[in-house]
């Protein structure tokens, strides 16, 4: 049986694992951390539970293919709940919307609120299902190289979808298809999904606006960390062995063949390797191959986040799982991010309280609050510096938007900078998605699956193709584990 180690126990390597498991290889995990999942990991403090990173799940339909695959029934592994209602924003302006997750029932509301013809949001949803159909799931789900661009299928798509969907950012394209600022500001949020700049990411992007509308949004029982305890629990099932405090500190190649990884100063043989970690720090460190990781420099890093996670004494029925309390000026929040590598003075203001849903992830009468503002990827901030100014900031700006006052009843408080995030997950720079898609080339540069130079050497996860994201990083697992024979 061919031995196969995979580098790290994020999404992707969780992923990657299982289905090769499934083929009948020897397959081990190798994780650097004491626990596993990476980003998508939780903690507890002062009786509250917070899941650490990733707060939205979508696209249930990757992680449901992994059981199927093995014939095992998901539900003694995880549930999950469709959600009726998506995320709740607050704009600048004082004007709220709780985005509903029927299309029609949202436009309908967001006419009577706002003054957008209902019309227009329909249109849209509707022309951005149309082209995920057509264009998006060509690009997601087929390996990224010359077959792709060759391939018949892609200029067909190409040819169907509207050619301001790849001429026009999407901040211009959202102004040409509504009225409202609100609508326009709204729709650009879509593209800090993969970590991007709505003013300069192509309009291709509001695909994922459509994803969300049409497919709804959904909340795994128990919090987002019941992925990777279904992912680990199924994977061990299915006889993967894990090791963790096991970092690995070299990818051995022989004749530009992998022969195996070194961790803790001890070599272990392996057929195949699948990285899990970072695509810039496999070349850098593992591989000590700078012309690649050079390579990798070329391309702008996505954005990365500032996240403060309270214990709040109280519970506020205006909130939901998610919500958005909106910047008054969106465009200097990007350009500040992206182009000044700063916090933003006043950024959007992102909370998560899973508590609505799981009880048990705060004491009674209380919340857990995840609180994330988006900040450019780390380069020498001093992050410790610029916290109880953007806290001050983030304070402000509930209890404007909520009526309170916020600061008596934060009782637990924790806090996650890039530079944490990189330390934490070898993600380089701390960057939340690999790299930006903030030109129309963007996607078509990211790393491929397979390495052109190592035999036998494979990548996945959220700094490879497809992309970053749970749903990507899940489909980057398949298309490796589809390659390899
Ligand atoms: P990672 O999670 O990056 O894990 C890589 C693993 O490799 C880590 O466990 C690391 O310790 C290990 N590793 C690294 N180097 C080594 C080594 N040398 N040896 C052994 N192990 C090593 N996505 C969404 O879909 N929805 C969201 O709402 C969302 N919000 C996010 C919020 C935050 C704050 C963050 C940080 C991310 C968010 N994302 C979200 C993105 C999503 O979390 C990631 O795209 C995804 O989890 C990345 O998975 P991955 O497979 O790339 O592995």
């Amino acid at each position: 049986m061919n031995k196969v180690a995979i580098i790290g126990s994020g999404i992707g390597g969780l992923a990657t694992s299982i289905r090769l498991a499934l083929k009948n290889y020897d397959v081990s995990v190798y994780e650097a951390n004491s626990y596993f999942g990476g980003k998508l990991s939780s903690f507890k403090k002062d009786g509250f539970t917070f899941d650490a990173g990733p707060s939205l799940f979508t696209a249930p339909e990757n992680i449901e293919a992994l059981f199927s695959l093995a014939k095992k029934d998901i539900t003694s592994y995880f549930t999950y709940r469709s959600l009726d209602e998506s995320c709740r924003y607050f704009f600048a302006n004082g004007k709220k919307i709780t985005a509903q997750k029927n299309g029609d029932a949202f436009a309908d509301e967001a006419e009577k609120v706002f003054g957008e013809p209902s019309v227009n949001i329909k249109k849209y949803l509707e022309n951005s299902k149309k082209a995920y159909k057509n264009i998006g799931e060509l690009f997601l789900d087929f390996p990224l190289d010359l077959s792709l661009i060759t391939k018949s299928e892609t200029y067909k798509a190409l040819l169907s979808v509207k050619f301001p969907y790849i001429s026009k950012s999407l901040n211009s394209f959202n102004e040409s298809s509504f009225k409202t600022p609100e609508m326009v500001q709204l729709f650009n949020r879509f593209a800090t999904y993969n970590g991007s700049n709505p003013y300069k990411a192509p309009a291709m992007l509001s695909m994922i606006s459509s994803l969300e509308q049409s497919q709804g949004t959904f909340y795994p029982n128990g919090g987002m960390i019941s992925i990777t305890n279904a992912l680990v629990k199924l994977a061990k099932d299915v006889g993967v062995k894990f090791h963790n405090n096991s970092k690995v500190e070299k990818i051995e190649t022989l004749n530009e063949t992998v022969a195996g990884v070194v961790v803790n100063g001890k070599r272990h043989k392996a057929d195949i390797i699948v990285s899990n970690m970072d695509i810039y720090y496999t070349y850098k460190k593992l591989l000590e191959d700078n012309k690649f990781a050079d390579k990798v420099l070329k391309q702008e890093r996505s954005s990365s986040a500032f996240i403060f996670y309270w214990g709040i004494n109280t519970t506020f029925s205006e909130l939901g799982l998610h919500n958005i309390f909106f910047s008054e000026d969106y465009k200097k929040e990007f350009e500040q991010i992206f182009n000044d590598s700063i916090l933003p003075d006043e950024p959007t203001i992102y909370v998560n309280i899973t508590s609505k849903y799981d009880k048990n992830h705060a004491p009674d009468k209380s919340e857990n609050w995840f609180v994330m503002v988006n900040a450019p990827a780390h380069n020498e901030h001093n992050w410790e510096e610029q916290k109880e100014k953007v806290k001050r900031f983030i304070i402000k700006q509930i209890n404007k938007g909520l009526n309170t006052n916020l600061e008596k009843h934060i009782v637990a408080e924790d806090t996650l900078s890039p530079l944490n995030i990189q330390e934490k997950t070898a993600s380089f720079m701390g960057s939340l998605y690999g790299t930006s898609s903030n030109s129309k080339m963007a996607a078509f540069f990211r790393q491929q699956n397979k390495s052109k130079r190592y035999k036998n050497l494979y990548f996945c996860g959220g700094s490879v193709h497809p992309g970053g994201g749970i749903p990507l990083c899940f489909k980057s697992a398949k298309l490796v584990a589809d390659d390899i024979q």
